[in-house]
């Protein structure tokens, strides 16, 4: 029977991350994705690795001091995948988010992100309005422009798994983890592959099952904790609309809510949004209203995009955060990550919910710190803010 260090369930981008920081920390690690490499939730995000602007409303700031920090690192080791672009937030008369408060809020980003290159802000002038794609300029007080970071997260997720292979991962897909066992200082764990049942034994099981996690930690005996979350569906919608300047940072003229129209592909990228959701998480699919809604706040900010209807989309997908169970609306939900463990000191299983595209490699390197005391004393080969990620389609 095949042993390893570490096993880890889900090629997502959390997944992918832990197998690369376990391999760089010199441990023998396995992952096992039961569909593809990001065929979850690590395709189907906004793409966006950024510090989330609009998490200082809800008080958020270790969050954004660390995506900011995580962005100046994928800025770095990234930059074929991860590339910073203007932001724009339009004011108008009625938008709720006044210029002064955006000033304060870009500027307390900008020092939580130590006035690093991309934290800069300003007004665009108003003789610069008409190359803004098309944006309405009716009744328009005033464009703020930032900057954030676009990525694609397929490829990013992919590029970190092509990091852990180099350094000597092993993984397994399709594998689809069935259960563990856990005795006194290991983990029996079983998975499907081509067919077959195939066993292997670890010294630590990390759940990164994204929406699935909660299902996986039911599969672990004896049982170990699993968090309260709710699954909370967020889609996207594709527009044969070209759009160059930058990305835009609007607010929903329905509900207020922020969403963002994106460069994609040579067309626009708009989302997203925040149904609550329950059920099997391979079945989620974008909703009517939820079509209908994002080509509102289209039509509403781009001229270019009157008249746009639902036959109008070119592609379409959705995906699932996991955010704290609470009766608050998703939107001000924490998105700070939720590490779980079995037992403390010396976990067997470690669990991710939740969490953002742009931390994967904290949390990746947070898990290893947890999983530390259970593993042997191994040479490391590599860190992880230093390994180069590479583009390859
Ligand atoms: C709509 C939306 C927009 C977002 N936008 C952003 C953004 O712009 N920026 C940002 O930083 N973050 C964003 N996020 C958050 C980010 O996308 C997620 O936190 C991240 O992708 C989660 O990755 P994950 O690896 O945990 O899960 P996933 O990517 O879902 O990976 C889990 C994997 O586990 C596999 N799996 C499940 N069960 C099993 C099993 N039994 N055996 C084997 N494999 C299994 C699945 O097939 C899947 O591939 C967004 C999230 C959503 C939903």
């Amino acid at each position: 029977m095949q042993e390893y260090d570490v096993v880890v369930v889900g090629g997502g981008i959390h997944g992918a991350g832990v197998l690369q920081a376990a391999v760089a920390a010199g441990y023998r690690a396995l992952l096992l994705e039961q569909l593809g490499i990001a065929s979850g939730t690590s395709s189907r995000s906004s793409k966006l690795i950024h510090g989330g602007l609009r998490y200082l409303e809800s008080g958020q700031f270790s969050l954004v001091r660390e995506s900011l920090h995580e962005r100046a690192i994928l800025l770095r080791i990234a930059p074929e995948l991860v590339r910073l672009r203007p932001f724009f937030i339009p004011v108008y008369k009625k938008t709720r988010r006044r210029p002064w408060q955006l000033r304060i809020g870009l500027s307390v980003y900008a020092l939580l992100g130590g006035f690093a290159a991309g934290t800069g802000f300003g007004a665009v002038p108003r003789r610069e309005w008409s190359t803004l794609d098309g944006l309405d300029t009716t009744g328009l007080q005033d464009v703020i422009r930032y900057y954030d970071a676009q990525t694609d997260d397929a490829l990013l997720t992919r590029a970190v798994v092509n990091s852990a292979l180099s350094l000597g991962a092993h993984i397994a897909v399709p594998a689809r983890f069935l259960m563990a066992s856990l005795d006194q200082n290991s983990v029996l764990i079983a998975y499907e592959f081509k067919g077959a049942r195939v066993e292997c034994r670890a010294l630590t099981l990390v759940n990164a099952a994204g929406p699935w996690a909660p299902l996986v930690a039911a599969q672990v005996h004896p049982p170990i904790p699993i968090p309260a979350v709710d699954l909370v569906q967020g889609t996207h919608i594709v527009v044969p609309r070209s759009i160059a300047a930058g990305i835009y940072y609007v607010e929903s003229p329905t509900d207020g809510r922020a969403v963002f129209l994106m460069p994609w592909k040579g067309s626009m990228l708009i989302g997203t949004t925040e149904t609550p959701y329950s059920g099997d998480p391979a079945r989620v699919q974008p909703l009517p209203q939820e079509e209908e809604y994002l080509l509102a706040v289209a039509r509403r900010y781009m001229t270019t995009c009157r008249g746009l209807t639902r036959a109008d989309i070119s592609a379409r997908f959705a995906g699932l955060r996991v955010l704290p169970a609470a009766d608050a609306s998703a939107f001000n939900r924490s998105r700070e990550t939720i590490f779980t463990t079995d037992r403390d000191p010396g976990p067997r299983v470690v669990g991710i919910y939740g969490g953002k595209l742009t931390g994967w490699r904290a949390a990746a390197a947070h898990v290893l710190a947890t999983l530390r005391p259970s593993l042997p004393a191994r040479i490391a080969r590599a860190s992880t803010s230093q390994l180069p990620l590479r583009r390859n389609e």
